[in-house]
C-alpha cells in the first residue's frame, strides 16, 4: 500500500504542448481514486508520470512520502494495466501471469499457488493452459490485471482498461475490478472518460479538463455539488439544463433569477442567496439537471416554468421530455485552452519558449477577458430553447401539450458566466 502526492505537477511536451498543468491532488494509502475527463485532457500522461514512464517537467511527485521524480520505473513498486494489456503471445495464460515473479526468481511452489489463486478470483481458471489469442477480449484483460497484481505492488495503475470491452463485459469486469482491488487493498489509480465507471468505481474522482484539475471529491459529492458548470455536464448522462439568467434584488425583499420569459426568486433565507446577490445587475448560470425537474398541474404556485412540450423520447427505463419555454440553452463555459496562447514554441529550434518562461519564472497565466453570456450574437447561445425534463417510466405528457415543471430550488446550482460555481461546493 501507498500514498500519492502530486504538487504542482506540469507536463509540456516537446512542441511546447502544455498536456498537465500544476496539478494538485493526493491518492490516500488504499484509495481508488478515478481520474476522470474527456480525451486528450491529461489523463494518461499524469499515469504515466506517476508510473516514471514519462518526465516529470515541473512540480514533485512524493510516492509513500518519498520524493520519486527521478525514481526508476522498476523502483517504484507499481504496476499497470492499459487499455489493450499487451500480453507474450507466445506463453501461456499461466506463463504470462507467472511471468512477474518468475522474472523477480520467486520460489516456483509460491508462484504457482499465487496465479492458481489469482486465476481463480479472476474467473480465468480454466483458461490456464490456453494462448492469448485464442482468449476473449475480456479474458485478455483478466490476464493483464492477474499480471499486474499477481507481485503485490504498492500501487495499481489502470489506463482505460474495459474501454475495448463491449457493454456487457465491462459492466461484469467492472464489478470484478472493484471487488478484488478492494480486497487487496491497494492504492488504485484508474483513468477513464467514462463517467459510470468513474461513479461506480471510485472513492473519490479527480476531473480534468485540458490539463486542469477541476474537482475532486466522492461521486456523491461531484455529483450532488460539483465546483464547475464543466463538471456538472461531464457527470450528466443526460444533457444538463444550463440557462443564463440576470440577478435582481428587487426592493432587497428576496433573490430573483430572470431568465426573460421566465422568473425564479430564491428568500434571503435560502443559503446561497447572500452569494447570488453579490451578483446584482449581472448575469450567472444557471444548472438544473433533467431529474431536478418535475411536471405539475397548472394551479402550482412554486417555483416553475411552463411551456410546451416539443417532444417525448424513450429511453427504456424513462422518458425524457423536451419543453420548448424561450430560454436559450447556453453552451457549458470550457477554461481557455492554453495551447492556443502559446505562442513561439521552442519548434527544434532549441530556444526556450514563451510558455517555459513562464512555468519556470512562476508568472501568472494569462486569461482573455470573459465575455458576459449573450453580448455577441455568436458567442455561443444555442437557438434551441428545450428544457430536458426526466419524467421516470411514464410519459404523462404528449408532443403538443401545455405543460407546466416545478423546480426543485435544492437542486439548482448556480455559476459565474465562466462556469465557476458561486456557492461553493461542500468538499
Ligand atoms: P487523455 O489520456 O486524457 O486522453 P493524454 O494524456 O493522452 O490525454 O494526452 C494529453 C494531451 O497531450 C493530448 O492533447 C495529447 O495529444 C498530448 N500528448 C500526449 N502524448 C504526447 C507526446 N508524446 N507528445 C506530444 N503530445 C502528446
Amino acid at each position: 500500500m501507498s500514498s500519492v502526492v502530486l504538487d504542482k505537477v506540469t507536463k509540456v511536451y516537446p512542441g511546447d504542448y502544455l498536456a498537465v498543468d500544476r496539478l494538485n491532488l493526493r491518492a490516500e494509502d488504499g484509495e481508488f481514486l478515478v481520474l476522470l475527463g474527456p480525451s486528450g485532457c491529461g489523463k494518461s500522461t499524469l499515469l504515466r508520470m506517476i508510473a516514471g514512464l514519462e518526465e516529470i517537467t515541473q512540480g514533485d511527485l512524493w510516492l509513500d512520502g518519498q520524493l520519486a521524480n527521478h525514481l526508476a520505473p522498476r523502483d517504484r513498486d507499481v504496476a499497470m494495466v492499459f487499455q489493450n494489456g499487451a500480453l507474450y503471445p507466445h506463453r501461456t495464460v499461466r506463463g504470462n501471469i507467472a511471468f512477474p515473479l518468475e522474472i523477480a526468481k520467486s520460489d516456483p511452489a509460491l508462484v504457482r499457488e499465487r496465479v492458481t489463486e489469482l486465476s481463480k478470483a479472476l474467473h480465468i481458471d480454466e483458461t490456464l493452459d490456453r494462448r492469448p489469442g485464442t482468449l476473449s477480449g475480456g479474458q485478455r484483460q483478466r490476464v493483464a490485471m492477474g499480471r499486474a497484481i499477481v507481485r503485490q505492488p504498492k500501487l495499481f495503475l489502470m489506463d482505460e482498461p474495459l474501454s475495448n470491452l463491449d457493454a456487457g463485459m465491462r459492466t461484469e469486469l467492472r464489478m470484478e475490478i472493484s471487488a478484488l482491488v478492494r480486497s487487496l487493498g491497494v492504492t488504485t489509480i484508474y483513468v477513464t472518460h467514462d463517467q459510470v465507471e468513474a461513479l461506480t468505481l471510485a472513492d473519490r474522482i479527480a476531473i480534468l479538463n485540458r490539463g486542469v484539475l477541476q474537482d475532486v471529491g466522492t461521486p456523491a459529492q461531484i455529483y450532488n455539488d460539483p465546483a464547475t458548470a464543466f463538471v456538472a455536464a461531464f457527470l450528466n448522462s443526460q444533457q444538463l439544463n444550463l440557462l443564463a439568467a440576470q440577478v435582481r434584488t428587487p426592493q432587497n425583499q428576496y433573490v430573483m433569477l430572470d431568465f426573460g420569459p421566465h422568473r425564479i426568486t430564491l428568500p434571503w433565507s435560502d443559503p446561497r442567496a447572500y452569494a447570488i446577490s453579490q451578483h446584482t445587475g449581472g448575469q450567472v448560470l444557471v444548472g438544473l439537471r433533467p431529474d431536478g425537474l418535475a411536471p405539475v398541474p397548472e394551479s402550482y404556485e412554486g417555483p416553475s416554468f411552463y411551456g410546451r412540450v416539443r417532444t417525448l423520447e424513450y429511453h427504456g427505463h424513462e422518458w425524457l421530455a423536451y419543453l420548448e419555454c424561450g430560454m436559450p440553452s447556453v453552451p457549458v463555459p470550457e477554461p481557455p485552452d492554453p495551447n492556443r496562447r502559446v505562442n513561439g514554441g521552442t519548434n527544434g529550434s532549441g530556444k526556450v519558449s514563451g510558455l517555459m518562461r513562464r512555468l519556470f519564472s512562476g508568472q501568472p497565466e494569462e486569461r482573455p477577458a470573459q465575455e458576459q453570456v449573450g453580448q455577441n450574437p455568436n458567442s455561443g447561445i444555442h437557438r434551441r430553447s428545450d428544457l430536458v425534463i426526466r419524467l421516470g417510466n411514464r410519459p404523462v405528457w404528449r408532443a403538443g401539450d401545455a405543460a407546466k415543471v416545478a423546480v426543485d430550488l435544492s437542486r439548482v446550482m448556480i455559476f459565474t458566466v465562466d462556469g465557476a460555481r458561486i456557492d461553493p461546493p461542500r468538499r
